[in-house]
C-alpha cells in the first residue's frame, strides 16, 4: 500500500465479496487473497469442511484420503497432469519442478520471462514480477551469483529471443505463467503458446506452465485447456487450497516417479498435503463445475466491459481473461513487461486511493491483476465501475 501512498488495509474479516477493515470499513474486494479466494470469502462449504477436517486433527504426516481425493480432482481436471506431488506454497512447487526438469534433462539453465513471477525461490527470482515490480526490486540481494547465473530472463511474447535463448544455453525448461498475471494480466500472443511448446520440444527441453494464478481460475483445465497447450509439468496454487496453503505440481508418471521416495529427486514438507488444506481445496474444486465457469466468465465480462467503455479516449489499456483483468494505465497497448513498467504508476496509485475512499479494493498494484469470485454479483460489479468512473477522474486530472 505503500506504494499507492497509503496506510495499509488491515483486515478484521470477509464476508463473500466484502472485506471489512479494523476500522470496521466495507471494501468490494477485488484481491481476493491475491487468487485463491475464487468463491469470496468464508464460503460456508469451505469453512465447514475445514471445521470438519480440524476436529479429527490438523496435520499427521501420513498419508490421507483426501489427499489422494485432491490429486484425482487435480487428474481429472488436467489431462496432462497425470501424478501430482503437493506441496504447501507455489514457490516450493515452482522451485521443485525446476529441480525436476534439471534432473530429467541433465542440464541447468531454466529459462523464465520478464515480468512472470514463480515464487521467491532464489533461482527465479531473475526479472520476476509481482511484489518485486510493484517495489521496484530487479534483483534481490541475497541471490548468489552462481543462482541467478542459471536463470536466463526473456521478454514475454518475444519469439526470437526464446529461440535464442533455447540455442545458446543448455535448458532444462522454459517456466511460463501461461497467461502473466504478475505484470498485470499480458495475454499470449496469437500462437505464442504454440510456439513455446514446439520450440521447446526441438530443443530438448522441458515446457513447464505455472498455473498457479490461471489453474481452476480460467477453465475447469486451466489456461493449457484454454489455449489448447500442453506442458510437461504443470505448478498449481491459489484456488487449489481454496485459502489454505497447498500447492502442487506435476504432469506425466514418467516424470513425477522420479520425485523421492518413488525416485531419486529430492522433495519434500512437513505440512504438505495438510489435511485442512486438502479439505478446502476439494470443497473449492467441487464447487466449480461447468455452471460455475460460465457464471465466473460473464461476471469478468460485465466488469471488463464497464472499465473497456470507461477506458475508451483515454490513456488507459484493459487486458482480461475469465476471472481476471487489469486496467492499465498507458495510451500505448501492453503486450510484455516493459510496456507495463512504462504505465502512468501515479495515476495509477491516485485511481486506487480515490476507489478506496469509494468502499472498492482494487490490487494496489500495476503488476497484480484483479481477481473476481463467484461471490461477486452484478451489484458489486455496478457499484465498482460507479466508483470506477468517479476515480478515473480524480486519476487522470
Ligand atoms: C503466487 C504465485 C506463485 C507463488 O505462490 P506462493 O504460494 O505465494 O508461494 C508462483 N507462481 C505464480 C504464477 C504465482 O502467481
Amino acid at each position: 500500500m505503500g506504494q499507492i501512498g497509503r496506510d495499509p488495509v488491515f483486515a478484521e474479516r470477509g464476508e463473500g465479496c466484502e472485506l471489512i477493515d479494523a476500522d470496521g470499513n466495507r471494501y468490494i474486494d477485488w484481491v481476493g487473497s491475491w487468487g485463491p479466494l475464487i468463491l469470496g470469502h468464508a464460503n460456508p462449504a469451505v469453512v465447514a469442511a475445514v471445521v470438519e477436517a480440524a476436529a479429527r486433527g490438523t496435520s499427521y504426516g501420513a498419508a490421507t484420503a483426501a489427499e489422494v481425493e485432491l490429486a484425482e480432482e487435480v487428474a481429472a481436471r488436467v489431462p496432462s497432469v497425470e501424478m501430482v506431488r503437493m506441496t504447501s506454497s507455489g514457490t516450493e512447487a515452482a522451485m521443485s519442478a525446476a529441480r525436476l526438469a534439471r534432473a530429467v534433462t541433465g542440464r541447468e539453465v531454466v529459462v523464465k520471462f520478464a515480468g512472470a513471477y514463480h515464487g521467491h525461490s532464489d533461482g527465479l527470482l531473475a526479472g520476476a514480477g509481482s511484489g518485486l515490480a510493484t517495489l521496484g526490486i530487479p534483483a534481490s540481494p541475497g541471490v548468489t551469483a552462481a543462482q541467478a547465473a542459471g536463470t536466463v530472463v526473456v521478454p514475454w511474447n518475444d519469439r526470437e529471443a526464446v529461440s535464442r535463448a533455447l540455442e545458446g544455453h543448455a535448458v532444462a525448461a522454459l517456466l511460463a505463467e501461461p497467461l502473466p498475471a504478475n505484470m498485470g494480466v499480458v495475454p499470449p500472443a496469437d500462437g505464442f503458446l504454440q510456439f513455446l511448446r514446439q520450440a521447446t520440444r526441438d530443443a530438448g527441453a522441458l515446457l513447464v506452465f505455472d498455473e498457479v494464478i490461471t489453474g481452476f481460475r480460467l477453465a475447469r483445465g486451466g489456461a493449457q485447456q484454454l489455449y489448447g497447450v500442453e506442458p510437461d509439468l504443470t505448478v498449481l496454487g491459489k484456488v487449489l487450497g481454496g485459502g489454505l496453503p497447498a500447492a502442487a505440481f506435476g504432469g506425466r508418471r514418467e516424470l513425477i516417479e522420479r520425485i523421492a521416495p518413488a525416485g531419486d529427486v529430492y522433495q519434500a514438507g512437513t505440512l504438505s498435503g495438510n489435511p485442512l488444506a486438502m479439505a478446502a481445496g476439494l470443497a473449492t474444486l467441487r464447487q466449480l463445475d461447468a455452471p460455475a465457469y460460465e457464471r465466473l466468465g460473464a461476471l469478468t465480462g460485465r466488469l471488463a466491459a464497464g472499465l473497456a467503455e470507461l477506458a475508451a479516449g483515454r490513456p488507459l489499456q484493459l487486458a482480461s481473461a475469465p476471472g481476471l483483468l487489469t486496467l492499465f494505465f498507458s495510451g500505448e497497448p501492453v503486450g510484455d513487461f516493459a510496456a507495463a513498467a512504462a504505465c502512468d504508476l501515479d495515476a495509477h496509485a491516485r485511481f486506487c486511493r480515490a476507489m478506496l475512499d469509494r468502499g472498492v479494493y482494487p490490487p494496489p498494484s500495476q503488476f497484480e491483476a484483479w481477481f473476481v469470485s463467484l461471490a461477486h454479483d452484478e451489484e458489486a460489479i455496478d457499484r465498482t465501475l460507479d466508483a470506477a468512473a468517479e476515480s478515473l477522474l480524480e486519476a487522470l486530472r
